[in-house]
C-alpha cells in the first residue's frame, strides 16, 4: 500500500520570519493529519532553519534542487553530501521551471537523479508535458522520453525509493488544474511504462500530481487510485491551504 505524500515547493519565496511563522503555523494543524506523509522543499539557505525548526516533528525537508557534481570548482552549485549535512530526506529534481529557464535537459536531470540517489537522498522527479505538446497529443511521448532519461541512467530499480511528480506544465502556477481524469491518465501510464519493466518497482514507485493543487481539489485528484500524493507550489506557503491538502488525503 502506498502512503499519500503530500511536498510544498516553497521555489524561490520566504524569509526567515515568513518561514518561522508558516512552519509554526503548519506543525500547529499536524494533528489533524492522519492520512499522509509530509514534507517541504525550501530554498538552500534556509535549509538549516528548517532542519532546526521541524526536527521531531514528524515533517520531511528537502531541497529544490542540486549540483550533479559532488564537490570542487563549481561556483554558486550545492551538491548532495551538504543537502545531507542539513538532514534533508528529499530533493526536487528536473522541475519544469529549471528545465525551462535553466536549460536543463533530460540527460542532465538523470544524472542529477544518480547524484542524490548515491548520497541517498530521495528524488522528487518532476516530469510533464507543455500545453502545446498537449494539444499535439504528444503527453505520453514527452512524459515517455523524460522518464527513460532517468531509467536508462539509473536502472529502473532506481525509481523504487524515488518519488515522481506528475507536473503539467500548463498547469504549473496557473490556477488551471489537470482534472482527476487527465491526472489519472497520465500517472496510469507512467505507472504502466515502469510496469513494463518491473511491476514490483511500478507498484511502489509514489506519484505525485502537480499543478495548482489546492484544498478544494485535493480530495477528487487524490481519490485516484494512481494518483500518490502532491507536489505543492503556491498553496504550500498558506499554512491552512497546506494543511487543507494534507487532510484531504483519502483514509
Ligand atoms: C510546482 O511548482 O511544483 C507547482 C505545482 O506549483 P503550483 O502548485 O503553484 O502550480
Amino acid at each position: 500500500m502506498r502512503r499519500i505524500l503530500i511536498a510544498g515547493n516553497w521555489k524561490m519565496n520566504g524569509s526567515i520570519k515568513s518561514i518561522q511563522y508558516l512552519l509554526i503555523d503548519i506543525m500547529s494543524g499536524m494533528d489533524a493529519v492522519k492520512q499522509a506523509d509530509v514534507a517541504v522543499c525550501a530554498p538552500f539557505v534556509y535549509l538549516n532553519l528548517v532542519a532546526n525548526m521541524l526536527q521531531d516533528s514528524g515533517i520531511a525537508w528537502g531541497a529544490q534542487n542540486l549540483s550533479e557534481q559532488s564537490a570542487g570548482a563549481f561556483t554558486g552549485e550545492v551538491s548532495a553530501d551538504m543537502l545531507k549535512d542539513f538532514s534533508c530526506k528529499y530533493v526536487i529534481i528536473g522541475h519544469s521551471e529549471r528545465r525551462s529557464l535553466y536549460g536543463e535537459t533530460d540527460a542532465l536531470v538523470a544524472e542529477k537523479f544518480a547524484t542524490a540517489r548515491a548520497a541517498g537522498l530521495t528524488p522528487i522527479l518532476c516530469i510533464g508535458e507543455l500545453l502545446a505538446e498537449r494539444e499535439a497529443g504528444e503527453t505520453e511521448a514527452v512524459v515517455g522520453r523524460q522518464l527513460d532519461a532517468v531509467t536508462q541512467r539509473n536502472g529502473v530499480a532506481a525509481l523504487a525509493d524515488a518519488v515522481i511528480a506528475y507536473e503539467p506544465v500548463w498547469a504549473i502556477g496557473t490556477g488551471k488544474t489537470a482534472s482527476p481524469a487527465q491526472a489519472q491518465e497520465v500517472h496510469a501510464f507512467i505507472r504502466q511504462r515502469i510496469a513494463a519493466q518491473d511491476a514490483g518497482v511500478a507498484g511502489k514507485v509514489q506519484i505525485l500530481y502537480g499543478g495548482s493543487m489546492k484544498p478544494d481539489n485535493a480530495k477528487e485528484l487524490l481519490a485516484m487510485p494512481d494518483v500518490d500524493g502532491g507536489l505543492i507550489g503556491g498553496a504550500s506557503l498558506k499554512a491552512v491551504d497546506f494543511l487543507g491538502i494534507c487532510t484531504a488525503a483519502p483514509a
